[in-house]
């Protein structure tokens, strides 16, 4: 396993549209584990594959307290979503802020597992607003997007200064 390097707003690479896996193989579950690995480390409780620069429609997420939930999805779809839900979300792209976001309370996602097999199933709480925050990243879409203009603006600002600074070369000696 291999822990992967998470792209940062506003790198334009996060606004890559996914395109479908079309075959879930060995390699495929790779790079599912090595996002598993990456997400616990962060720590998170999803990641898509477009955060690690993959651009397939790929995503991870376990939204258990003991990480003990693992789920794989691969092209996933939403099939019905009802209800509200209004979450504070964060993102590991984002890092440092939380805001909240309205989003779909239940949805109901097909998807295939990390053995290729097609999964229907019904989703609430918290695990459906990742999931759904988690397709958005698969569209090239980021929980900032939400956010009016200026907040949006406020957070980038910051976020490229924070960069910055953490960049400055020091002189190894
Ligand atoms: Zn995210």
């Amino acid at each position: 396993m291999a822990k992967l390097r998470i792209l940062e707003f506003p790198d334009p690479r996060l606004r890559t549209r996914a395109a479908p896996v079309k075959v879930v193989d060995d390699r495929l579950r790779q790079l599912a584990d090595d996002m598993f690995e990456t997400m616990y480390a962060a720590p998170g409780i999803g990641l898509a594959a477009t955060q690690v620069d993959v651009h397939q429609r790929l995503l991870v997420v376990d939204v258990s307290v003991d990480k003990t939930q693992p789920l794989v999805l691969i092209n996933p779809e939403i099939l019905q979503k009802d209800g509200v839900a209004v979450t504070e979300e964060g993102c590991l792209s984002v890092p440092g802020y939380f805001e909240e976001v309205e989003r779909y309370e239940h949805i109901r996602v097909r998807y295939l597992d990390r053995d290729g097999a097609t999964v229907e199933r019904d989703m609430e709480g918290l695990l459906a607003v990742c999931v759904q925050h988690e397709m958005d990243h698969l569209n090239g879409r980021l929980f900032v997007d939400y956010l009016s203009e200026a907040k949006r603006q406020r957070i980038r600002k910051r976020l490229v200064k924070d960069r910055r600074t953490e960049s400055t070369p020091v002189a190894v000696l």
